[in-house]
């Protein structure tokens, strides 16, 4: 397993703390104030909004002008945030292959505006001058032979090479898991509704670029597309913050064990049991932890170098096993979705029509390891008998 980076968890608890801002208050209080009262200009000298320090602002003027410090910045949902990087770099052509099927809709969407003027190409094609390579890594599973991590650098030096720009949705790795620009990205993309909410109860999309011009150029453009997050969800979202340092190296870890223990389960022959779960029931664990080196010598586990990906996927023995298998679990909640601090599972099937009806998708919460382990052990045992009284 890839070492553990610990993430700064002080900058984390205390971040939001900005100076001119504190009050008695530990935790941040809310304000869903839209506006906010003018400084008399008899008090204090009136300061032009054009010289407002917009990423650490000392007073609030319009709420869709201030939310956010860093050249991160964040967006209503993830969507949300890829149509803004899609505005930004008015790409000629988008070098795109599998991954989650929203952000393709989001393309389309905004090839609208562009007409056919906007090509689509894989990502192992020819790359020219102007191409935005989309690149998701680890990738979402939406078929059998998706599921893994793809070399950032690669991508990074090969679109490069032809002045195009790199994005890497890496929902599916935040910090301290993954930091894409150590491998020359230049955009960095999450949905925030998955791990950096973390309890499933906010959307969000953040967008992080290398250069404040380019942070003032997205501020510009969100302000005036209107994407910004909600009030009441930024609220959350700094309540979340403060323990994602304890949440996502904990979800990895037990993600990557389970992983591994299933993966045993799926050598075990048929006629044989391991644990109690008969062999043949999970037919292939997808997993980085179980990846290995590509033919290019590319080694995920230097990418992956706070931990693997804490959710992943299983392919069952058949579509029935599938179909039943998340509403036998105790512990485990049959929805879609990740990243929150309760463990899901999902039939892929039932949000990806293109998926191999036998996948499942394992969101590893923060529960106990052994609990979490022995409702997978149930299950598995029951989905078995279900199939003999069918
Ligand atoms: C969920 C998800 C998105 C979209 O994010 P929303 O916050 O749901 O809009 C984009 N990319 C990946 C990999 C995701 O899992």
């Amino acid at each position: 397993m890839a070492p553990r980076k610990a993430l700064n968890g002080t900058v984390l608890v205390h971040g939001d703390a900005v100076a001119n801002n504190i009050g008695p208050e530990v935790a941040p209080s809310i304000s869903v104030s839209t506006t906010f009262r003018a400084p008399n200009p008899a008090i204090e000298p009136p300061s032009p909004l054009s010289e407002l320090d917009i990423r650490n602002p000392k007073r609030h003027i319009y709420s869709r002008y201030t939310q956010q410090k860093g050249y991160a910045l964040t967006y209503a949902s993830g969507l949300a945030a890829s149509y803004a990087a899609l505005v930004f770099y008015q790409p000629k052509r988008i070098a795109i292959t599998e991954g989650y099927h929203g952000c393709y809709a989001t393309i389309e969407v905004y090839k609208k505006t562009k007409g056919a003027d906007l090509q689509i190409i894989g990502i192992d094609d020819e790359y020219q001058p102007g191409d935005l390579c989309w690149l998701e890594t680890p990738l979402n599973p939406t078929g059998e032979a998706s599921w893994k991590v793809r070399d950032i650098q690669y991508y990074a030096d090969k679109v490069h090479k032809v002045g195009g720009k790199l994005l890497i949705d890496s929902t599916f790795a935040p910090p301290p898991l993954q930091y894409p620009f150590k491998f020359g990205a230049d955009c960095v993309m999450h949905s925030g509704t998955k791990y950096f909410g973390g309890h499933s109860d906010l959307l969000c999309g953040i967008l992080v670029v290398k250069a404040l011009e380019e942070w003032k150029a997205l501020h510009h453009d969100r302000t005036f597309l209107g994407s910004m997050m909600g009030s009441l969800e930024a609220w959350l979202l700094l309540r979340s913050l403060r323990t994602l340092h304890l949440r996502v190296p904990r979800q990895s870890a037990t993600a990557t064990t389970l992983a591994q223990w299933l993966n045993l389960i799926a050598s075990t022959p048929k006629g044989q049991t391991y644990e109690g779960v008969p062999g043949g029931v999970v037919a292939r664990v997808w997993h980085s932890s179980l990846q290995g080196k590509d033919s290019r010598g590319f080694d995920p586990s230097t990418q992956l170098e706070g931990g693997w990906n804490p959710t992943f996927a299983i392919l069952l023995d058949n579509a029935e096993y599938a179909t039943h298998f998340p509403h036998l679990l105790k512990y485990f909640v049959p929805a879609t979705s990740l990243g929150g601090i309760e463990s899901l599972a999902e039939h892929r099937l039932q949000s990806d029509s293109g998926a191999d009806p036998r996948i499942i998708r394992l969101s590893i919460g923060v529960e106990e390891v052994e609990d979490l382990k022995e409702d997978l052990r149930q299950a598995l045992q029951k989905v078995t008998e279900l199939k003999a009284k069918l």
